[in-house]
């Protein structure tokens, strides 16, 4: 037992989280926990600390328990989270903190020179330029996560940017990829939490139905494998079997298929470059139904089509997007504004903020807030 892995988690309570609380539960011999965090599920975290004997917990909302029984001590808040990381010995460590509220813990990672496997897709949508340089300083990638990126980090293998023609990145469509136009202004709430395939946390649920999921992939995309955006195709894959696909200048396309489960990406991330056995993900090939593809119709996706227009501007308004997106998701979710609103919630906040080119960290850190506080007031 002396040489297992030492895993930090971000977001432990979450669907990734609980996805990689699987995995390690299943490969105890290879992996432990060492730091764990969650929001405001203080008795989640207290269950998980004791089944896997974790030492360093933190509760991120920074509410200070009631009870603890198990007299662990428990640290509070983002700040904590930060220090721990830089004291605490971890051999990688997984974000799965949800939103824009990952970006720091990644940062403090990275400036820990530890090893980053990555599901908060946001952190690159805010600050690809400033995280990739940091990874690429510490000589190491950053491990993607996010299924489709997992699978074009699988096909490419060694081979370099140089040797890549496009990258396919492959999206379910989300829970209306077949509703009739005119019945989008009557979506609730409770449709949009319900996706065909994945079952995921409710953000990114609703940003596959909108397909701001496949905008902020198509950003992280870019900075995870230094890509142009000419470079990089979506394509509506309603199995979710092919996880993506990269085609190198030769005419070869490589793909990476299974059967839809974030353990097998998260597995990848904990044991690249090798794989070990996985007891949970197997696919029947003479099971599957026939695959297709399909282009994705953008009237259908407004929102996707923006986010694309947005991903080619950068600098600070992939910030800006992002941040009235999940302010509007706040007013969704509270019926203050409809499914098809969220869309003009996004463009009134890019109409609002001028873009700056390149930001720093903290420009960053105050315009994300700045534009999620105006999109929540100018309602
Ligand atoms: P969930 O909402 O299921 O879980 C989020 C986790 O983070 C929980 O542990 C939660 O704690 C904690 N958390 C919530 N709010 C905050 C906060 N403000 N600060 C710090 N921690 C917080 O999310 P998912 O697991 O679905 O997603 C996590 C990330 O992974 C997202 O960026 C998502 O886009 C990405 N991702 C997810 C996929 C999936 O299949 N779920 C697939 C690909 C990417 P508590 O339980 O206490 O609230
Ligand atoms: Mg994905």
């Amino acid at each position: 037992m002396g040489n297992r892995l030492k895993i930090a988690i971000a977001g432990i309570t979450g669907s990734i989280g609980t996805s990689a609380v699987n995995i390690i539960r299943n490969h105890s011999d290879r992996f432990q926990i060492v730091l764990a965090s969650a929001h405001s599920n203080a008795r989640g975290l207290l269950d998980l600390a004791r089944e896997f004997k974790i030492e360093n917990l933190v509760i991120t909302n920074g509410v200070k328990l009631s009870t603890n029984s198990e007299n662990k001590k428990i640290y509070r808040g983002h700040e904590e989270l930060y220090k721990l990381i830089q004291e605490t010995d971890f051999d990688i460590f997984l974000n799965a903190m949800p939103g824009s509220n990952g970006l720091l813990t990644s940062y403090h990672v990275l400036k820990a020179g530890k090893k980053l496997a990555l599901a908060n897709k946001e952190s690159l949508v805010l600050a690809g330029h400033i995280l990739t340089k940091m990874a690429k300083a510490n000589n190491q990638p950053i491990l993607p996560v996010d299924s489709e990126h997992s699978a074009i980090f699988q096909a490419l293998g060694n081979h370099t940017r140089e040797e890549i023609r496009q990258l396919y990145i492959t999206a379910s469509g989300g829970a209306f990829r077949s509703l009739p136009l005119e019945d989008f202004s009557q979506i609730k709430y409770k449709d949009a939490i319900q996706h065909p395939v994945w079952d995921m946390g409710v953000k990114v649920t609703i940003d596959s139905a909108t397909m701001m999921n496949k905008g902020l992939e198509c950003i992280e995309a870019k900075w995870l494998f230094d890509i142009e955006y000419d470079q990089i195709t979506p394509v509506i894959h309603p199995n979710s079997i092919v996880h993506s696909m990269v085609e190198f200048i030769d005419g070869s396309i490589l793909a990476q298929l299974s059967n839809p489960s974030m353990e097998l990406p998260i597995l990848y991330a904990l044991t690249y470059p090798g794989r070990i056995e996985s007891t949970n993900v197997k696919t029947n090939i003479f099971d599957l139904p026939p695959l297709t593809f399909s282009e994705v119709d953008y009237n259908r996706y407004p929102l996707f089509k923006l986010a694309l227009e947005v991903a080619r501007t950068g600098g600070l308004h992939p910030t800006i997007m992002n941040a009235a997106n999940e302010a509007a998701l706040e007013l969704f979710a509270k019926e203050e504004i409809s499914f098809l609103d969220i869309h003009s919630k996004v463009e009134g906040a890019l109409n609002h903020f001028q873009n700056i080119a390149d930001p720093d960290l903290d420009t960053i850190l105050e315009f994300n807030k700045r534009a999620f506080d105006y999109t929540l007031r100018n309602n």
